[in-house]
């Protein structure tokens, strides 16, 4: 029996990196997985038939974070496919990095709206339905540079920080009804994203990091899980880091 079993999943962003390894965690604890992906298409439909051959029901959906009606449309078909929402994991995200003089409204238009905005779009979406069945786990991927501002990510940035007040006033809105909303904030996550930047850079970063290595996507798994299990019943609207003591 899996930490997870018989509970059903939606994460959003799930065609890469740290979303697929959240995906791919859940599903070897028993939950049944619906996912999203945007522009990652062949990753995520190969990612569906990789979770469904670990035996869970496993959904994989084309579908815009930013978007409020897609994510109306997403949380119905997600319910109607996997019958219920127990853990609903917001990690879809961007960035578009620049300093300020030189970042457009663009830039940071399409941060907000794909970061923060899609948290909005999910939570909304799904309180109904959290609500009747009078339990349910939200988890907002964070960022510890919304905890503490970085330069040449202010729109990151904010995005990141708006996401802290909304979990922490879901807890309060939605607590009396069993529903928990935390946040999770990784540091530096290597991903095959990171995998192309200069050695030399990364280097400097994992040794100004306390325990000497950046993070693994299965580091951010490991606490989604605990926070999506029942082993967490009692814990609401906190923001938890997984950066390996960087932020201390
Ligand atoms: P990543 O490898 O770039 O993956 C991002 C995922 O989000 C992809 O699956 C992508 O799907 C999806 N996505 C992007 N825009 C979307 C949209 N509009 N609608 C639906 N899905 C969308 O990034 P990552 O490093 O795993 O980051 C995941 C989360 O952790 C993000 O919220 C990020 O801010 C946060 N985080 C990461 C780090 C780190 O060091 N890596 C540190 C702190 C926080 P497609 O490719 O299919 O579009």
């Amino acid at each position: 029996m899996g930490l997870l079993s018989g509970k059903n999943a939606l994460i959003t962003g799930a065609s890469k990196g740290i979303g697929r390894a959240i995906a791919l965690r859940f599903a070897e604890e028993g939950a049944n997985v619906a996912f999203t992906y945007l522009s990652s298409v062949e990753q995520g439909e190969a990612l569906e038939k990789e979770l469904a051959a670990k035996g869970i029901k496993a959904k994989g959906f084309r579908s815009d974070a930013s978007d409020f009606s897609a994510a109306e449309q997403l949380i119905n078909d997600t319910v109607s496919e996997l019958g219920s929402l127990d853990i609903l994991v917001n990690n879809a995200g961007i960035t578009q990095d620049n300093l300020l003089m030189r970042m457009t409204e663009e830039m940071w238009d399409k941060v907000i709206n794909v970061n923060l905005k899609s948290c909005f779009n999910t939570v909304k979406a799904s309180t109904r339905t959290l609500m009747k069945q009078k339990t349910g786990s939200i988890i907002n991927i964070t960022s510890v540079v919304g905890v503490k501002g970085n330069a040449g990510q202010a729109n990151y940035a904010a995005s990141k920080a708006g996401i802290i007040g909304f979990t922490k006033s879901v807890a309060l809105e939605l607590g009396s009804r069993g529903i928990r909303s935390n946040a999770v904030a990784p540091g530096f996550i290597e991903t095959e994203m990171t995998a192309s930047l200069d050695e030399k850079v990364v280097q400097s970063w994992r040794d100004g990091i306390p325990l000497k290595r950046g993070g693994d996507p299965k580091d951010v798994a490991a606490l989604c899980v605990f926070l999506g299990s029942d082993m967490s019943t009692y814990i609401t609207g906190q923001v938890l880091n997984v950066d390996g003591g960087m932020l201390t």
